[in-house]
């Protein structure tokens, strides 16, 4: 369920129904002030709302102020059992305070803290970890390790409430992915307040990506969470707000930058598919539009399959073709067509986003397309078309019987409704951008 209160994290919201946010954390010495700015930086151009840093000495503390002040986008301290540094991260002007009440020396230690963060109007972020859960949920971690860490956030959410703070969300951190889909699930059910996922220790670039893909678009596709972090084993920060981006892109929660499809290569390829799609890839981060652009290793099969691109391009072995919405605009030697996929989608911004055609180019590129076209050939896209089209054939005909039963009514008078709201793409969050 969606989280139904909002926080504000600097001009941020979070939760309510605000756009998922992205965060990420810096991986220098926060006192390190120079090194820190510029990994901010980094991220933020990257695309992360928000930044967190950790303060785990007070010389951390200290810097916080000027990195306050000097980031583009808001901080978040990150603090551990020492309730003085969380103290002097809210008068440093931190835009958020992480902490974990299990971790910081008991109730009135969160008390002082909740107390001073409520006069300074900053939110926190308050969490348990599956690492360090309190000792009298010990057994039920051992029982249910899912149960125990719902358990540890609810009391967390008790203690903020009965200390009469609000302004905050909530995190609850696992390394195991179904433990963080199901206590997220479960979690979200019984409190309004906003939630930040992410996956402690992910792992690597690759590993870690994956595990957070499924853990969190999981979550996020059926409309839980509000802001997330990408937890990857690099020094380059910037990576994990990349990795963010594309699962928020996947399920359509938010648009940034273009779009690039491209086919899985198969045994029909005669050009190097790998390098042009790095190629292309790496130019389109100069593009903030969120336009589609595709890539075909051949064109056994027509351009169909990418009609929806608003720029492609397809090849074979010395020539080329770059198409936009299913038309081809131009056939180029095979070694020009990134060059002159570009051309394309300048021209096209310099147009004001038309499309400019030239009768004689166009002409000739459908001809080679022609040439280059088997109707026939059972490529990887068709045979996924007709399995689609199986599936859908096979889904109408199920909803004809089940209609037919319904009509006739169930046997006892009372039979199951079909409740269509409950598919778990339903709902605000593929409808929200930002
Ligand atoms: S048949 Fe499909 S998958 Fe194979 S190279 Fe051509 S476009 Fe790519």
């Amino acid at each position: 369920m969606a989280s139904e209160r909002q926080i504000y994290v600097g001009p941020i919201p979070i939760g309510g129904g605000a756009p998922v946010a992205v965060q990420t954390m810096t991986k220098t010495e926060t006192a390190n002030l120079s090194a820190t700015m510029e990994q901010i930086r980094k991220v933020a151009e990257a695309g992360a709302d928000i930044v967190r840093v950790a303060v785990p000495r007070e010389q951390d503390s200290h810097a916080l102020k000027e990195i306050v002040a000097q980031s583009p986008i808001p901080v978040i301290a990150d603090i551990h059992f020492n309730h003085t540094l969380a103290l002097k991260a809210i008068e440093a002007g931190a835009h958020c305070v992480r902490i974990n009440p299990g971790n910081i020396g008991g109730p009135e230690k969160v008390a002082e803290v909740t107390a001073l963060a409520k006069r300074h109007g900053t939110p926190l972020r308050v969490g348990v970890n599956s690492g360090s859960l309190p000792k009298h949920l010990r057994d039920l971690e051992f029982e249910s390790p899912v149960d125990a860490l719902v358990t540890a956030a609810v009391e967390t959410v008790e203690l903020m409430e009965r200390l009469d703070f609000q302004n905050f969300k909530v995190s609850m951190k696992s390394t195991s992915v179904p433990n963080t889909i199901a206590s997220n699930r479960l979690l979200s059910e019984k409190i309004p307040y906003p939630l930040h996922l992410g996956i402690t220790e992910a792992g690597t670039k690759w590993s870690g990506s994956l595990k957070s893909a499924v853990g969190l678009g999981t979550l996020l596709a059926d409309g839980i969470g509000d802001t997330i972090r990408i937890s990857l084993s690099t020094f380059h920060a910037e990576e994990e707000v990349k990795v963010a981006w594309e699962i928020l892109k996947a399920l359509k929660l938010r648009e940034k930058g273009p779009v690039l499809i491209a086919c899985p290569t198969c045994g029909r390829l005669q050009f190097d598919m790998d390098r042009v799609v790095a190629e292309v890839e790496k130019r389109l981060e100069a593009y903030g539009d969120p336009i589609e652009v595709s890539v075909l290793g051949c064109a056994v099969n027509g351009i169909g399959e990418a009609r929806h691109a608003d720029f492609g391009i397809t090849g074979a072995k010395d020539m080329g073709m770059i198409y936009s919405k299913g038309e081809p605009l131009k056939k180029v030697p095979t070694h020009e067509l990134v060059d002159e996929l570009f051309k394309e989608i300048d021209k096209y911004y310099a147009a004001g986003k038309t499309v400019t055609l030239d009768e004689r180019e166009a002409a000739e590129a459908r001809e080679w397309l022609a040439a280059n076209e088997d109707a026939d050939a059972m490529t990887p896209e068709k045979l996924a078309a007709l399995e689609a089209a199986t599936a859908v054939q096979e889904s109408e005909a199920d909803a004809v019987l089940e209609s037919m039963l319904e009509s006739k009514g169930p046997a006892n008078g009372d039979g199951p409704a079909i409740d269509e709201a409950a598919s778990p793409v339903s709902g605000r969050r593929f409808t929200r951008q930002r």
